[in-house]
């Protein structure tokens, strides 16, 4: 369905955004990847779930709190693959203290990775998205776009950020194929939940297992986390044909997170 087409997602070396990143792949899409850590597995991944439709893979390491960064990045995927097509940005980190407590250099971090960067992306890829008349700039916000939990201040803020640019820039191009829309996963097991979970294990001193059955009874009624496999179809239903009139729209996997 998408071969051809390149799309690239922020923060993919790692969880939600490499589930993205092989989604779309097996679809036929061309990948640009980004993110810290090792990067040659997660391309060896996703050029494997997009082998049969013999994809092509590339990696830039734009750190995503830097627009110059960024800037460098998007040149390289337009230059590599002629535009991007598909825009996902993913990127972010989480920090946890109760505002007083906040350290101000972490509020400024998680503004940047986790709002700002997809301000910067897209403004970048819109110009060649219009030009081509189809475009998907699909943001991982969270269920913490739209509601609140205590000791998440700059990550609440900025993902009720991400929600409200994801429903600007699809008012914007409301005429275009270009559509913009946001994803809002509740619990997902990744490196950035699993410190989480570590560090209440850690206070409660109790079993890492018991740590995480807590988060979840806490918030999600399907004490199931989503899986970045998961999230990955529903990015490549917002890419699909039934997609295209799908514009602005926040969309919940959050095992009735906010149904309560
Ligand atoms: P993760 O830690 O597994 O992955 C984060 C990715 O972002 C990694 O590839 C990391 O290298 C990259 N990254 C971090 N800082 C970066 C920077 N400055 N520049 C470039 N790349 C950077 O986390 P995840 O859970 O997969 O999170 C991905 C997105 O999903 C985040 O925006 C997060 O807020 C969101 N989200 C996660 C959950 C969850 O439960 N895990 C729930 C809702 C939303």
């Amino acid at each position: 369905m998408l071969k051809g087409k390149t799309a690239l997602v922020t923060g993919s070396t790692s969880g939600i955004g490499l589930g993205i990143a092989k989604a779309l792949a097996a679809q036929g899409a061309n990948v640009v990847l980004n993110g810290f850590g090792d990067h040659e597995g997660p391309q060896r991944e996703v050029e494997q779930a997009g082998a049969a439709h013999g994809i092509a893979t590339a990696y830039h390491g734009a750190d995503m709190s830097k627009p110059v960064e960024i800037e460098a990045m998007m040149a390289f995927a337009a230059e590599k693959f002629g535009r991007v097509d598909i825009l996902v940005n993913n990127a972010g980190i989480q920090h946890v203290a109760r505002v007083e407590d906040f350290p101000v250099e972490k509020w400024d971090a998680i503004m940047a990775i986790n709002l700002s960067s997809a301000f910067h992306a897209t403004r970048l890829a819109i110009p060649a998205m219009r030009e081509a008349n189809w475009g998907r700039i699909i943001n991982v916000a969270s269920i913490h776009g739209l509601v609140a939990s205590v000791e998440k201040s700059a990550y609440v803020a900025a993902k009720h950020g991400v929600i409200g640019l994801t429903k600007v820039t699809a008012l914007e191009n409301a005429t275009t194929g270009v559509t913009c829309n946001a994803i809002c996963p509740g619990w997902v097991l990744t490196p950035l939940v699993q410190k989480q979970i570590d560090a209440r294990a850690l206070e409660g001193n109790i079993s890492v297992e018991e740590a995480q059955k807590n988060l979840l009874r806490e918030k999600e009624p399907s004490l199931q986390f989503t899986t970045p496999e998961e999230l990955g179809a529903l990015a490549v239903f917002f890419c699909s044909p039934a997609g295209n009139n799908v514009r602005g729209v926040a969309w919940n996997m959050d095992g009735g997170w906010t149904a309560q």
